[in-house]
C-alpha cells in the first residue's frame, strides 16, 4: 500500500492528527524551531536533515513535499529547491571538484548546458557534449577525471532519447555517477532510479505544480547522496523553496495522475490529426511510431505528456510567422506543464541582439498541450493553417 500513487499523493508525509485533522497540510511559515532541552537540540543538530531546527534546512511543509517526491521516484529521499536550475546546480556540483570531467547529452536544457560550459567550467570542472544514443561515443569520452554522466531523457524540444538501462550500466562500471533531468516524463511517465540511475532531477515548475504558479525543483536519490548535498550544496548555497510554495506543490500533486492522462489522451488526438496536414513536415512526438526512437521510448516510459514539436512545411520565416499570428488560443510563451496551451516558435529566438542563432531549425515550432478540450485547441490550429 506505501507505495500505491494514491497513498504517495494522499497521505504520505502527513500527519493530520498533529493539526486538527486538517486535510491540507498547514504552511509552518517559520524561518527557525525552538528546542525544550539542551539534549534535543544537540541531538538535531547532528541529524539535521530530518530535523526541524531552521528552515533552510529541513521545513515540515517542505518535508512532505520531499517524501511524496522521493517516493514517487522510488528513491530513500528527495531535496526541494527555489527553481529547477538550482535543483541542476546542486546535483552537479555535489558530484566534481576541481580537475574533474562531466560528460553530458547534447543540447540539454538551456541553464544546464550554460552552468556546465560557462559557470563550472571557470572553476576547472571539464565537460563534453555528447550525442547520448551513441554509446560508443559516451564510452569513449569517459577519463579517469570523469566524475558523472548527465542526461536529459527526453529533452524538451526535439525529445531524443537515451538509452537510460544502459548508461547507467555503463557509469557504474567505470564508477561514475548517473544524474538525469526527468522532467520531460514527470515522475508518472519514467523513473530512472529504478533503472539503475543514481540521481533524478525535476523542476517542479511544470507538471508536479502544474497550476503556472510556483517556480521550483527537487533531487531524488540515495540516503547517503542526499545527506551529503543537504549538508554541502543544500544549505550551503541556501537555495531552498518557500513553506508557501512548498503547500501549492502538495496542492498540485493531489491532481497529478488526472493531469497527465488528460494532457497524454488529448496530445495523441491532436498529433495524429496534424500529422497529415499539407503545411506540416514532421510532428515530433516520442510515441509516435514514426519517430525515430520510438521503440526505445515505449520500453522506457510508461506514457508521455503533452510537448510536441512541429516542423512547418513553409518557405520562409515570415509566412510561418504569418500562421503563428493566427493561432489565438495557444499562448506564445516559455515554459509548459500547466493548465494552459503554449506554443514556443523557435523563429522567435532567431537574430536576437548579442544572442547566438538556436540550434533548432526556424520552422520549428514547439506545442504544449493543456487541460483544455482538444477539439478546442485543434480547431484553432486547424484555422490558423487554412487562413492566408
Ligand atoms: C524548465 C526546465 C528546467 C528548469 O526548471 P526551472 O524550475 O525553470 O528552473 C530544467 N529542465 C527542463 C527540462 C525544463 O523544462
Amino acid at each position: 500500500m506505501e507505495d500505491h500513487i494514491s497513498f504517495i499523493l494522499n497521505e504520505l508525509g502527513e500527519d493530520r492528527e498533529k493539526y486538527f485533522n486538517a486535510m491540507s497540510p498547514p504552511i509552518i511559515q517559520t524561518s527557525n524551531f525552538a528546542f525544550p532541552d539542551v539534549d534535543i537540540f544537540r541531538k538535531s543538530i547532528l541529524d539535521e536533515v530530518n530535523s526541524h531546527v531552521y528552515t533552510r534546512g529541513n521545513n515540515p511543509t517542505v518535508e512532505i513535499l520531499r517524501k511524496k517526491l522521493a517516493a514517487l521516484e522510488c528513491t530513500d529521499d528527495a531535496l526541494v529547491f527555489a527553481s529547477g536550475s538550482a535543483a541542476i546546480a546542486a546535483a552537479i556540483m555535489s558530484c566534481v571538484a576541481q580537475g574533474d570531467h562531466v560528460i553530458c547529452v547534447r543540447h540539454p536544457y538551456s541553464w544546464t548546458s550554460a552552468l556546465l560550459s560557462k559557470y563550472l567550467f571557470r572553476f576547472g570542472v571539464d565537460y563534453d557534449f555528447v550525442d547520448g544514443s551513441d554509446m560508443n561515443a559516451i564510452e569513449n569520452l569517459i577519463r579517469p577525471t570523469t566524475k558523472l554522466l548527465f542526461l536529459e531523457s527526453p529533452n524538451t524540444f526535439t525529445f531524443e532519447l537515451q538509452d537510460i538501462r544502459a548508461c547507467a550500466t555503463l557509469a557504474k562500471k567505470h564508477n561514475i555517477k548517473t544524474a538525469i533531468d526527468n522532467s520531460y516524463s514527470s515522475p508518472l511517465f519514467q523513473q530512472p532510479a529504478k533503472m539503475g540511475v543514481d540521481i533524478v532531477i525535476h523542476t517542479l515548475t511544470k507538471y508536479i505544480n502544474g497550476h503556472s504558479d510556483v517556480v521550483g525543483g527537487a533531487v531524488c536519490s540515495s540516503h547517503e547522496i542526499i545527506n551529503k548535498m543537504f549538508m554541502e550544496e543544500y544549505m550551503t548555497l541556501g537555495g531552498i523553496i518557500s513553506p508557501h510554495d512548498a503547500s501549492l506543490v502538495i496542492r498540485g500533486l493531489r491532481t497529478l495522475p488526472l493531469r497527465m492522462s488528460r494532457v497524454q489522451s488529448s496530445t495523441k488526438i491532436i498529433v495524429e490529426k496534424l500529422k497529415t496536414h499539407e503545411k506540416i513536415k514532421r510532428v515530433i512526438y516520442p510515441f509516435d511510431p514514426d519517430f525515430p526512437q520510438y521503440e526505445l521510448a515505449k520500453k522506457q516510459m510508461s506514457g508521455c505528456g503533452g510537448l510536441f514539436t512541429v516542423e512547418f512545411n513553409v518557405p520562409d520565416i515570415e509566412s510561418l510567422l504569418q500562421i503563428v499570428s493566427k493561432i489565438k488560443r495557444w499562448k506564445i510563451a516559455v515554459s509548459w506543464g500547466g493548465h494552459e496551451a503554449l506554443m514556443m516558435p523557435i523563429a522567435a529566438l532567431y537574430n536576437l541582439p548579442g544572442r547566438a542563432d538556436p540550434h533548432i531549425p526556424w520552422n520549428y515550432v514547439r506545442f504544449y498541450v493543456g487541460l483544455e478540450e482538444p477539439e478546442y485547441l485543434l480547431e484553432d490550429l486547424l484555422e490558423a493553417l487554412v487562413r492566408e
